[in-house]
């Protein structure tokens, strides 16, 4: 009798358990549902580069009182957290590089045009999020395959002071960016507390900046390992790559103006972007794409817990939301 008592103590305790929240999520197609824990959702794609190589821009006059040089390294150091996951012993299946700074300052996909994945200060500030929000994420996709096409991140500096010191922090780049860099990646918000795709940030903090295994695990189910990918991949867009926005494109150039690539100044790319813009150019993607209206999906960011505070602050009161993220397809 006793260890039955003790096995149905046993059953009770596990039944009244604090169930565990539901961790990582990646973004599909499907307005509103994210795929959560591995979980495959039938009908909706998950969000992928999926040629595993991406690259970014940093918009050139920086912001925020702070200029390219600190904003660019910044962007590196945040896109270094999430190249550095372990997945089972190799990197994730990604290669991400910095295409040099550019003039575009505007967010947009151009169907017909080059682009370029833009890091920008907004200081104006017009979307409908409100004053507390410190940045959007905007990502383009394929409705049919969830294949990312375009992303640009927003960094809300009508409203909030950015800070890229370990002293005085106000609003942490750093810890905004590895955030946001998450969503351009694909990644919805995690139900992790600790995670830095947990939805929450509080001012004056920087532990976002460290992902946890959480966050690593939702980068290694969307980007396994893969030996065959180099830093020699093509990591221009569909269209080609523009340093300039849609309405100072030369006709046709959609890929002549691209900078200096840094890092690997491997020019094998604009061959390749090239090629594959002119094979794109006669089979045209968005001819055979169905028709859909383009949807925002709108992830505010609100309240951290105070737990995530280095500071004093005990009730999160003076927390506020870190983004949003929009996905169109
Ligand atoms: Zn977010």
């Amino acid at each position: 009798m006793a260890r039955c008592v003790v096995l149905l103590v046993s059953v009770l305790a596990m039944m009244c358990a604090p169930r565990r929240a539901s961790a990582y999520c990646l973004s599909t197609t499907c307005e509103g549902i994210d795929a959560c824990d591995g979980a495959a959702i039938e009908g909706c794609p998950t969000l992928q580069w999926r040629s595993g190589c991406v690259g970014f821009s940093v918009q050139e006059s920086g912001g925020s009182g702070l200029d390219l040089d600190t904003v660019s390294t910044i962007v590196d150091l945040a896109f270094e957290a999430w190249r550095d996951v372990d997945c089972g012993g190799a990197g994730p299946g990604l290669v991400i590089l910095n295409l040099g700074p550019v003039p575009c300052e505007r967010v947009e996909y151009n169907k017909d045009a080059g682009n370029a994945n833009v890091i920008l200060f907004n200081s104006e500030w017009a979307h409908s999020e409100q004053s507390h929000t410190f940045a959007l994420t905007t990502t383009t996709f394929d409705p049919e395959t969830g294949e990312l096409l375009n992303a640009d991140i927003e960094l809300n500096s009508r409203d909030h002071d950015f800070t890229v010191n370990d002293e005085q922090i106000q609003t942490d780049l750093l810890s905004v960016l590895t955030h946001e860099i998450g969503h351009f990646l694909g990644l919805a918000h995690s139900g992790n507390v600790d995670a830095t795709m947990f939805e929450f940030y509080e001012d004056g903090t920087y532990e976002l900046r460290s992902l946890t295994a959480d966050d690593g695990a939702a980068l290694c189910a969307s980007y396994p390992s893969n030996d065959q990918l180099t830093d020699a991949c093509n990591p221009l867009p569909r269209h080609g790559f523009s340093p300039s926005c849609r309405d100072d494109q030369a006709e046709g150039s959609c890929s002549a103006g691209r900078p200096e690539p840094e890092g690997t100044g491997s020019w094998a790319w604009l061959v390749g972007a090239l090629a594959l813009s002119s094979a794109r150019q006669r089979h045209s993607w968005t001819a055979q794409r169905p028709k859909r209206t383009a949807v925002p999906v709108r992830k505010p960011l609100s309240v951290r817990p105070s737990s995530r505070s280095i500071a004093t602050r005990s009730t999160g009161r003076n927390a506020k939301p870190i983004c949003g993220n929009a996905n169109h397809g």
